[in-house]
């Protein structure tokens, strides 16, 4: 039953659904690339002013 092996064969870029390209996976594009990023970033922007920081940069 190879159902759920062929998961990882084929990526569609979560862009524009062209499939990915090795160099800017798992997009097909820069500029879907861009699109992303910049979606997060403007997510994160908006997020309320709480501003959560993670310490665990210098813990030990
Ligand atoms: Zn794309």
């Amino acid at each position: 039953m190879p159902e759920a092996i062929k998961k990882t064969s084929k990526a569609k870029c979560p862009q524009c659904s062209k499939p990915t390209v090795q160099d800017y996976r798992p997009f097909c594009s820069k500029r879907c690339a861009d699109l992303d990023l910049g979606k997060w970033l403007n997510e994160q922007y908006v997020l309320p002013g709480d501003s959560e920081i993670p310490d665990d940069i210098g813990e030990s």
